[in-house]
């Protein structure tokens, strides 16, 4: 049986009678290639023939709909090339006058005394009423009868596809429906009975007959709530399924501290210049409570930029090594991997724990010797770059992995850290990026997640500004100013790669020059970016960081994680280039200790999205306050850009306005997993096969 149904939805649409090959091809270029990708190519939105007018009181400039009477043969007039078809349309409240250019083939489909629906915009002048090239439909309506829109009720929403060239409106809506009236009674429910009576969600068959035609805008609701439910479901389960199944078949080392231990770990607690936020207290227990199962920990750590995440991964590492295993921490960059070293290694200080850097840049010497520790055991923390994913890097027994800035390294890759099968580190990812609950819940749905919600005391809220090219002066004063007082300044610079170069962008470099060589030839000017060479990068950011240096000139390349409290100001260059998660993470960098930081957004944009972007950013700190923005500016396809986030791409869904399904589908599945609603072994084999779809894994694919 279910052999049998799913044949005959995977089945080529070039089967089909009526989809010739040529056409086949055509749909191919839409990714629609089975019976199957035809029922699931949603329409992106309708027209609407359901609210009608009666022709007296059509208003003048809208697209509306009515039901009139052809009150005489139309009639054609030739000019030339051109033509105009007229007549004149009726219903019991008046008249209108139908005009139609260059459509003469529709004299013979307008017939004298029939009822048509008419879609189109209407022109009024005085008591003349004319519509001009509507498009219109047959109804059969007896001649004498009187026509009474009110009591009509056959009406329809016309979907409305993407297309491609070579396929028109016509023939998708014509191939689709065809499918539909096939197959649409016979669609395996995917939903088990139990969810869709939980959640009041209609049938599977009612759903896909009613998002391709929906009779009216109600029937379209029901249909499109239960579909978008639906996906969101398939793929969360889909995702915890595949968590549960590494839960299930891996076992990772228990970390449980003996009495010297904790005393060994409290001590180094104490010996922090500062005492934990609470936040960041009760993150470090949640760690340290996963840390003590025999089951691998996948825990997603989220803080706001400077909320004080990197001591709480020092403090884990620690308890790890106190235990008897390893450590290891990635960071996205060398920068950021030669930082973390630091601060780790200051944090821990008093511990006696054998901390390391591997990156790109350690010599082959050093890296030798340092790999033949890390496997021997001896070196307890090993930080770095993706070089720590090669395969040469072996622990002697890894005990927790921690990645820092995960979304710059794919979903894949925080399996990578670990080559054993059976064995596994626990696994902590951190992400400073503030993702809105209604993404993180999809993005990490195989990952628990801790937040820490508040920044260290004695932070100040970053005075942010903007500003246009005839303030430069004024910014520039206001630079001297800080330096003045002792601190440092970062100016931002749009990334420009050399050839593309556009002239109205500031290239880093140039402006470098031109403010050592200018305003500030008695400080010391900086200047990084991507294409710099390592060994140049890290001096540069080493004089940065010990105060040698007054302005870093930087691309986005310390948009990431880069820690210097003395830093107080930010210019950011053509501010418009950024977008609104990009531009909070840079303006992160500074506000990083107790005094007052200003960051100063430049840009010459006028009104519109790169404007609001700003606004936002002038009014609010809150990096998720910031995040949901973000997310309803750009709508999440664009969130991350889309290539890194690894999501599965959304039919219907859209994270930000669904959000309550989202809750909901999520309730629905703790329900299912949890076995408090009922799932028959047949209906869990029809979920699977709607979990494969969701997921884009064909179905029968061993993979899930
Ligand atoms: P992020 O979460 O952005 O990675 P960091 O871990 O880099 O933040 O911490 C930002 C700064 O705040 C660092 O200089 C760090 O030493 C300091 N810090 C962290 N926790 C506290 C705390 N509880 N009290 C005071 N300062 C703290
Ligand atoms: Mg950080």
């Amino acid at each position: 049986m279910k052999e049998q149904l799913t044949a005959a939805l995977m089945r080529p649409i070039s089967d089909l009678k009526y989809i010739s090959k040529r056409r086949a091809s055509l749909f191919k270029k839409l990714d629609i290639e089975t019976v199957l990708d035809l029922l699931r190519f949603f329409p992106h939105s309708y027209e609407d023939w359901t609210s009608l007018t009666s022709i007296r009181a059509l208003e003048d400039g809208q697209e509306q709909v009515f039901m009139a009477r052809v009150t005489a043969m139309p009639t054609i007039q030739y000019k030339g090339r051109r033509s105009i078809l007229r007549t004149t349309l009726r219903d019991e409240s008046g008249r209108i006058s139908g005009v139609w250019f260059n459509q003469p083939y529709h004299q013979k489909n307008l017939l004298k005394d029939h009822v048509y629906l008419f879609r189109g915009k209407v022109q009024k002048s005085g008591r003349f009423q004319q519509v001009t090239n509507p498009t219109f439909e047959p109804l059969d309506l007896p001649e004498d009868k009187p026509i009474a829109p009110e009591s009509f009720t056959d009406l329809f929403m016309k979907p409305i596809y993407s297309l491609t060239k070579g396929l028109t409106q016509g023939v998708v809506r014509n191939a689709v429906a065809h499918v539909v009236d096939g197959v649409a009674d016979q669609l395996p429910e995917t939903l088990p009975r139990s969810v869709r009576s939980q959640w009041q969600l209609c049938n599977i068959n009612y759903a896909y007959e009613q998002i391709h035609h929906p009779q009216d805008r109600q029937a379209f609701a029901v249909a499109h709530r239960r579909l978008v439910f639906e996906e969101l479901f398939m793929v969360q389960l889909g995702l915890r399924r595949l968590r549960q199944q590494e839960i299930d078949a891996l076992t990772a080392p228990v970390i449980n501290l003996s009495v010297e231990a904790i005393i060994r770990f409290k001590k180094a607690r104490q010996a922090l210049p500062f005492n934990l936020t609470d936040a960041q207290d009760r993150v470090l227990q949640e760690v340290l409570a996963d840390l003590k199962r025999p089951v691998p920990m996948s825990r997603l750590v989220q803080g706001d930029v400077g909320s004080g995440k990197t001591v709480v991964a020092a403090l884990a590492l620690l308890a790890c090594c106190l235990a008897g295993l390893q450590g290891a921490m990635m960071a996205p960059t060398s920068v950021l991997a030669t930082q973390h070293y630091k601060n780790v290694a200051t944090q821990l200080a008093g511990s006696g724990l054998n901390i390391a850097l591997l990156t790109g840049q350690t010599g082959a010497k050093e890296r030798r010797e340092l790999l033949a520790g890390v496997a021997a055991g001896e070196i307890d923390i090993l930080i770095g770059t993706h070089a720590l994913l090669e395969d040469t890097v072996v622990f002697r027994h890894l005990g927790l992995a921690i990645t820092d800035e995960q979304h710059r390294f794919g979903v894949r890759q925080r399996i990578r850290l670990t080559k054993d099968e059976m064995n596994r580190p626990h696994v902590m990812v951190m992400s400073a990026t503030p993702i809105p609950r209604t993404l993180a819940l999809i993005l990490y749905g195989d990952l628990d997640i801790s937040l820490i919600d508040e920044l260290p005391a004695g932070r100040q809220e970053i005075l942010t500004y903007t500003a246009r090219e005839k303030d430069r002066r004024r910014i520039y004063e206001l630079m001297e100013r800080e330096i003045q007082a002792g601190h440092q300044c970062y100016v931002i610079c749009p990334l420009v790669s050399a050839e593309d170069k556009e002239t109205d962008l500031q290239s880093a470099v140039e402006l470098a020059i031109s403010l050592q060589e200018g305003v500030f030839s008695h400080r010391n000017v900086g200047v990084v970016y991507g294409e710099l060479k390592e060994k140049e990068k890290q001096a540069v950011m080493q004089s940065f960081q010990d105060g040698d240096c007054d302005i870093l000139v930087a691309t986005t390349v310390v948009e990431v994680g880069v820690d210097n409290p003395n830093a107080t100001f930010m210019l950011i260059e053509n501010a418009e280039r950024f977008g609104l998660s990009q531009l909070h993470q840079l303006r992160g960098r500074i506000g990083r200790g107790s005094a007052r930081s200003i960051c100063v957004l430049l840009s010459e944009v006028g009104e519109g999205i790169a404007r609001e972007r700003m606004r936002t950013l002038c009014h609010t700190n809150d990096g998720f306050a910031i995040a949901e923005a973000d997310l309803e500016l750009r709508g999440p396809g664009d969130f991350f850009g889309t290539r890194q986030h690894g999501l599965p791409e959304f039919r219907l869904a859209n994270l930000y306005q669904d959000k309550d399904l989202l809750v909901l589908s999520r309730k629905a599945v703790d329900m299912v997993l949890a076995g408090e609603l009922e799932v028959t072994p047949r209906e869990w084999d029809w979920l699977e096969f709607g979990m494969e779809i969701s997921l884009g894994v064909s179905p029968g694919h061993p993979g899930l």
